[in-house]
């Protein structure tokens, strides 16, 4: 096995049935190592240094009906709300003075925010903090609506592709949403020069390991700048919400292959992570991760912005909080480090 994960470091690739193996695979030992060459992958690009992402989730009004989201059109029992630019603004700055130098605005695909609102809320936080880089995670939008964001000068864009396997797709998802076009919008922001990041839940009801070695093939081929990957985690008000969470584990385990795979990815660890762990942070920062995301939306609004239960506020948005998340990191070897965190690849913009 130690040999498959040698192969895996060297080659950036594996075949399928080895691949599989490796995700089946419960020995310690083994992990271990592959938590070292991930930690060395990520060394060798970024060093230790860690980055942080201010997160401000500023709606959560939604027109999709994900089977597995808390903030589902469906469901009634979501008290909604959404951020007006000046809260926007002001949760942003305070973050910029306690080093946030990326802000991620992060919503439901709320229709109130038009391409000429969002346009001016992404021009307003440039104009504010020139050295800052915004990313959006946002949903599906037209291309020619990614252009405009583009050009109003949001740098990254995070779009989950949720699974690479469309059965899979569409199990977890109602009729009129579509995997194809998900895929297509993917495509757009990589082709306007957006550092791209797609990624997929761990464990979703249904998913299985070919599912998964999926998932894997998709990141090796789609090259994205940054992945986002999290346990599942059940929301009662869903129609999914009596499936088990996904692991720790195996997100760990996905976490260190991906870095094996695309060694220049920017990857998260999750909220998802830390909700199911009080150390998922540490954890996935051991098995590969290099940024952290912690939460600067106004309290109200953070337990409001419920995607699943029990969702951990990350620290962040005091200067204590983020005090903490700096030493903790310090225990593991790592350094938060107060700068955008751009991807060391190929410069995009
Ligand atoms: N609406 C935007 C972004 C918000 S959702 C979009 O569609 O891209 C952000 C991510 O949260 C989703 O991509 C999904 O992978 C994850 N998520 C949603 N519900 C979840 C749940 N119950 N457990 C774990 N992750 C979930």
């Amino acid at each position: 096995m130690k040999r498959l994960v040698d192969r895996l470091a060297a080659e950036r690739a594996l075949p399928r049935q080895d691949m599989l193996a490796l995700l089946s695979c419960g020995d310690a030992e083994t992990l271990e190592h592959l938590f070292a060459r991930a930690r060395q992958a990520r060394e060798a690009v970024y060093g230790r240094d860690v980055y942080i992402r201010g997160l401000i989730e500023f709606t959560n009004f939604c027109k999709n009906d994900c089977l597995y989201c808390g903030i589902r059109r469906s469901n009634a029992r979501a008290r909604r709300y959404r951020l007006s630019q000046e809260e926007i603004l002001s949760c942003a700055e305070a973050g910029y003075q306690l080093g946030f130098r990326t802000v991620v605005l992060q919503g439901g695909e709320d229709p109130y925010f038009t391409d000429e609102r969002l346009c001016r809320i992404v021009r307003a936080l440039k104009a504010a903090r020139p050295d800052r880089a915004v990313t959006l995670s946002v949903g599906e939008r037209s291309r020619e609506s990614y252009r405009a964001l583009f050009e109003a000068g949001a740098d990254r864009y995070l779009l989950r592709h949720e699974t690479a396997t469309k059965a899979h797709y569409e199990n977890l998802h109602p009729g009129d949403m579509s995997f194809d076009r998900r895929m297509a919008c993917l495509a757009s922001l990589k082709s306007i020069g957006f550092q791209t990041g797609c990624g997929f839940m761990v464990g979703s009801p249904g998913q299985t390991a070919e599912d998964l070695l999926n998932d894997l093939e998709f990141i090796a081929r789609f090259q994205p700048e940054m992945v986002g990957i999290g346990p599942f985690i059940p929301h009662r008000d869903t129609p999914l919400g009596m499936h088990p969470a996904g692991t720790v584990g195996m997100t760990l385990k996905l976490l260190a292959i991906i870095r094996l795979l695309v060694p220049d990815v920017l990857l998260p660890a999750t909220t998802a992570l830390a909700t199911l762990d009080a150390h998922g942070c540490e954890k996935g920062m051991l098995a590969g991760a290099n940024v952290v995301m912690p939460n600067l939306s106004p309290p109200a609004a953070r337990e409001k912005y419920a995607l699943y239960e029990g969702k951990a506020t990350a620290a962040g948005e005091t200067a204590d909080a983020l005090s903490d998340l700096r030493r903790r990191m310090e225990n593991i070897g790592c350094r938060v480090v107060v700068a955008r965190g751009d991807h060391m690849g190929k410069p995009r913009k």
